[in-house]
């Protein structure tokens, strides 16, 4: 953790569930999140269609809502985006951008991602960005450099003041049940923490580890210097599970 940053512990939903689902799934996680906010902020992210009715369900603010993505542009003639004020209007506090899915599956560039976190920003949402280096960049001893090309790429001008944050997630740890060691991590960060107070960001920034998080690891990953929260996938499509990880802050 970094003395004096409030810790996130976010759920990235990604494409899975019905909307019976997912309104489930955030009713158990309203239901427990009181045990668990006066250590971490929460933060769930389900895909688009499904907003509304975590929206609903979060209509007393225990947990802030966020989207997986958002086009650069405020609106206009792009089939299938969806603009970050059309998240906003729907209860968007937040919106992951930039991750490694994405990157990968749509070709998104850092560039393209440093639009989309200021069209994001300008929309009064936060952005999490999302950075993390492969497998054979990790092999190959490229795993710190990569990182700071993408920070020093993908963040915009004004994301120290609207609260951005940076989420690591090396790609070969998500949804792989693999985590670099804890060494590797701290190292990772306290490189991030140079680069993006350096950069666009500052010294509160919230750097949060994604990346095969579960939680029987979750107490020791959150307890690294300048981890200061987590990105949670598979984990937290189990509401016990989601809310265990937001447990392992230690109280502070
Ligand atoms: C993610 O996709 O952001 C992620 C961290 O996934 P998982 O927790 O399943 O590895």
């Amino acid at each position: 953790m970094t003395p004096g940053v409030r810790p996130l512990i976010a759920g990235n939903w990604k494409m899975h569930g019905t909307l019976r689902d997912a309104a489930a799934l955030a009713e158990a996680v309203r239901a427990g999140a009181p045990a668990v906010v006066e250590r971490a902020d929460l933060l769930l992210c389900p895909p688009f269609v499904h907003l509304h009715v975590v929206a609903a369900s979060m209509a007393w603010k225990p947990v802030a809502l966020g989207a997986q993505d958002c086009a650069a542009q405020e609106k206009g003639a792009h089939t299938g985006d969806v603009s970050a004020p059309m998240l906003a209007d729907a209860g968007c506090g937040y919106v992951i951008l930039g991750h490694s899915e994405r990157r990968a599956d749509h070709g998104e560039t850092d560039a393209l991602v440093r639009a989309k976190a200021a069209a994001a920003i300008a929309a009064g949402l936060v952005p999490v960005i999302c950075v993390g280096e492969s497998e054979a960049q990790r092999d190959a001893g490229q795993a710190e450099d990569v990182v700071a090309a993408q920070v020093a790429g993908s963040l915009p001008e004004g994301f120290a003041a609207a609260k951005g944050v940076v989420a690591y997630e090396p790609v070969w740890a998500i949804g792989t049940g693999r985590t670099p060691t804890e060494a590797d991590i701290a190292a990772m960060h306290a490189r991030l923490r140079r680069e993006v107070s350096a950069g666009q960001g500052d010294a509160t920034t919230r750097l949060l580890y994604g990346g095969s998080v579960k939680p029987g690891n979750a107490a020791a990953i959150l307890a690294l210097p300048n981890v200061d929260g987590a990105l949670v996938g598979g984990a937290s499509l189990v509401a016990a599970d989601f809310l265990a990880i937001a447990a392992a802050v230690a109280a502070g």
